[in-house]
């Protein structure tokens, strides 16, 4: 296989918002996209609207769930696309973060990425093209008020992506990592509820609190970040290897 066409794309997180827009995007270029999360409900409701695409439960937190399931998604061939998505996000002021919260979030956002990447390493490092991609974000890239636990997930998300990309560079496989800015999806949601709920805020200013951060004013849409995995699971971009890609309106602070 030389491309994604018939490649077995896995998308954690992939029935919902950055991780579906993916799933469909993959599909749209020929692959056929195992779509996991905890949710298979959700999830074969997904798949069922998408071309050659599968569900399967996967709790990526929990190593025997992530066995079974990448068991799951390679009866059918390796898998050679794997798109680590699946995410949490929470916030709190540092002093009041507790120990839970703070492991919680490593454990999906870090742990998570590893035990998949792992699950599927022998096939990446066969294959004469694979790709993983590791939809970070730009709290990767930069510290924000109220979510170190998640920006220390994200930025240890991007070493694992440089390390792995240096590891395999003499193979078919790249790794990336993609750093979107607020993306209008469930996850968004929360962060908006939670600004209305804090600061008595009504949902245009939360919105508008949020839009701030991105310098074209706005709301990322999943299908922009869908794009830059579509061009990054491009044959052509083989050189593009060990980035982190901002998806962020062109953001720099
Ligand atoms: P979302 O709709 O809440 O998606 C999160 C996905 O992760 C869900 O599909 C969820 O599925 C899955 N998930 C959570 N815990 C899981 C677990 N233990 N095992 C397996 N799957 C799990 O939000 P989203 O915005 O699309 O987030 C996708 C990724 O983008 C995340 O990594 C997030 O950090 C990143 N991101 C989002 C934004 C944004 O503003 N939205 C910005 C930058 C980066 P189940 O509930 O079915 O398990």
């Amino acid at each position: 296989m030389t491309g994604p066409q018939d490649a077995t794309a896995v998308i954690t997180g992939g029935g919902t918002g950055i991780g579906l827009a993916i799933a469909r995007r993959l599909a749209a270029m020929g692959a056929k996209p195992v779509l996991m999360g905890r949710d298979l409900e959700r999830l074969e409701a997904a798949a069922a609207d998408i071309p050659n695409a599968r569900a399967v439960r996967c709790d990526v937190t929990d190593p025997d769930s992530v066995e079974t399931a990448f068991a799951a998604a390679r009866s059918e061939g390796p898998v050679t696309i794997l798109v680590n998505n699946a995410g949490i996000a929470s916030s709190s002021p540092f002093h009041k973060m507790d120990e839970d919260e703070w492991m919680r979030v490593q454990d999906v956002n870090v742990a998570g990425v590893f035990r998949c990447t792992r699950a599927v390493a022998e096939d990446l490092m066969a294959a004469e093209y694979a790709r993983v991609i590791n939809i970070a974000s730009t709290a990767g890239l930069r510290g924000g008020a109220y979510i170190a636990h998640y920006c220390a997930s994200k930025h240890g998300l991007i070493g694992m992506t440089r390390a792995l990309a240096a590891e395999w560079a003499r193979r078919g496989v790249t790794v990336n990592a993609i750093c979107p800015g607020y993306v209008r999806t469930e996850m968004a949601e929360t962060a908006i509820t939670t600004i209305m709920e804090k600061t008595g805020r009504d949902r245009d200013a939360a919105i508008a609190e949020l839009a701030k951060t991105n310098p074209q004013g706005r709301l990322i849409e999943p299908e922009e970040v869908a794009e830059a995995a579509a061009w990054l699971c491009a044959p052509e971009s083989r050189s593009v290897n060990g980035q982190a890609i901002a998806v962020d309106g062109g953001a720099t602070g």
